[in-house]
């Protein structure tokens, strides 16, 4: 027979058995494919100079080329006309709702409250925290409009107190950007809104134009340029600017026992991925026979032909994996080894497995978890680490817009205890004057 039409061909995932590996093999399982980084980031670099150098005229041609989009102006600020942002009431409401949850779990980590602690009698530390005043906010916008990023970016941004917020997004070969995202803007308090993507859009924030406000910290994701950018921009001296985490591909680790709805399971890997063919989806089973394995991978079939995005489907399924183990402490080991993003347990009293994740950006506990959830609107951040990041990153919070400042007060009683010990330090160092700063004061107290 020939061989099948490559449109009929099935949507499968490759499978391992972890018993069955090599310590070699089973490495190379944890690792995602390869970020060609340094070679984008000599790509980028002309872009984000050309911006730095010449500014709003640069930020107007290439937004020209990049997104086709002829503007006069690259910048909205508020109050932004409501004719920007006409939804339809069902749309409104459901971002309204997100927008309240997201607020909600964003609100309550805010911390405001002074730590003072007296380590020796008379010596007093503090620490207390700030608003990061200028943040820029990347929403991609090349190939899908994301309200929801949006939100998780201008929320804590709003929660955390920061003064500029600045938000920046391609705009659309109109000019306009989708009232989806200018109604999010309007909703977090966003000070500017600038109409552009890219890495002219990462070093216009960057560096600040004419009309571009400049910050101190950048936040998002994007597509390999706008990473590239931010990699560049936060090496360079100049800028003084920060960066929120290095982003990878999307990922999702899902961990099943036979207590799993195989449906459920294919559509929480398929929900991932979904966003683009460099996505990476693992489903790690439990004990699951070849059967139940079987009616995984129909489901994922069956499913993947019925969504929009096949095309995607059919490339990112076909480089995911699926590893089989023989206890929960098994599959619980592989995904902390892997680091997941997102990390969803499909097993027996699920809840009870929390404790031993100790690596992933964000945890789905039970069947009735999907990702999507949270990615939307449960209250919990979507913009996390990926790449195997989540073992030293957590994902987007309302402290990643804040720094903390740290406070001392010392009594000449406090200072009688604790000099003597600094000196000695200082003297043992060899740093005569630090010893001096504290004996100074002594021989003035005798
Ligand atoms: P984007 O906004 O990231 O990029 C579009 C911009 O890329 C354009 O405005 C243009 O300036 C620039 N660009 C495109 N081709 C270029 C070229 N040849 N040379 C120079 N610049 C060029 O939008 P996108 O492309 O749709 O990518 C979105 C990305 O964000 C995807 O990779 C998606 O997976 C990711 N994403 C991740 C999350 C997350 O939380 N992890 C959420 C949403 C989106």
């Amino acid at each position: 027979a020939p061989p099948p039409l490559v449109e009929d061909a099935p949507i499968k995932m490759r499978t391992y058995d972890l018993s069955q590996l090599s310590p070699e093999a089973r490495s190379q399982l944890l690792r995602r494919p390869v970020l060609k980084s340094e070679e984008m980031i000599a790509k980028v670099k002309p872009i984000v100079d050309d911006v730095r150098k010449r500014g709003d005229a640069a930020l107007l041609e290439l937004t020209a080329k990049f997104d086709k989009a002829k503007l006069t102006t690259t910048v909205e600020f508020p109050p932004f006309v409501p004719e920007s942002m006409q939804l339809e009431p069902a749309i409104r409401e459901a971002i309204d709702v997100a927008y309240a949850n997201v607020r909600k779990f964003h609100a309550a980590q805010t911390q405001d409250s002074t730590l003072v602690v007296e380590t020796m009698p008379g010596v007093v530390c503090s620490r207390f925290a700030r608003p990061i005043a200028r943040v820029g906010l990347y929403v991609p916008g090349g190939t899908a409009i994301l309200p929801s990023t949006a939100l998780m970016l201008g929320v804590p941004a709003q929660v955390a107190g920061c003064k500029e917020i600045v938000l920046a997004t391609p705009p659309r070969p109109d000019g306009t950007i989708s009232p989806e995202v200018m109604y999010v803007a309007h909703l977090v308090g966003a000070s500017a809104v600038l109409k552009a993507g890219g890495g002219q859009a990462v070093a216009a924030l960057a560096y600040g134009t004419e009309t571009v406000p400049k910050v101190d910290k950048i936040f998002g994701p994007g597509n390999q340029w706008v990473t590239a950018a931010k990699m560049l921009v936060q090496n360079d001296t100049d800028a003084l600017v920060s960066i929120d985490m290095p982003a990878g591909p999307s990922e999702v680790l899902v961990i099943a026992d036979a207590t799993a709805n195989p449906a459920f399971v294919a559509a929480d890997l398929l929900s991932q991925a979904e966003h683009g063919i460099d996505s990476q989806v693992v489903l790690v089973s439990v004990n699951l026979s070849d059967e139940a394995v079987a009616a995984i991978e129909r489901e994922v079939d069956a499913q993947a032909h019925a969504l929009p995005r096949v095309e995607i489907l059919r490339q990112s399924v076909a480089k995911s994996l699926i590893v089989r183990t023989s206890s929960p402490e098994e599959a619980i080991t592989f995904s902390n080894d892997y680091a997941p993003e997102h990390l969803i347990i499909h097993l027996e009293n699920a809840s009870s497995w929390v404790a031993a994740v100790q690596n992933a950006g964000s945890v789905f506990v039970g069947p009735f978890t999907p990702e999507s959830c949270g990615d939307y609107a449960s209250g919990t951040n979507h913009t996390l680490p990926t790449n195997g990041y989540a073992r030293q990153f957590s994902g987007v919070n309302t402290l990643s817009f804040q720094k903390h400042i740290t406070s001392q007060e010392i009594t000449a009683d406090g200072l009688r205890g604790l000099g003597p010990v600094v000196v000695t330090l200082a003297d043992c160092e060899g740093l005569g004057a630090h010893a001096n700063a504290v004996r100074i004061r002594l021989l003035a107290m005798q």
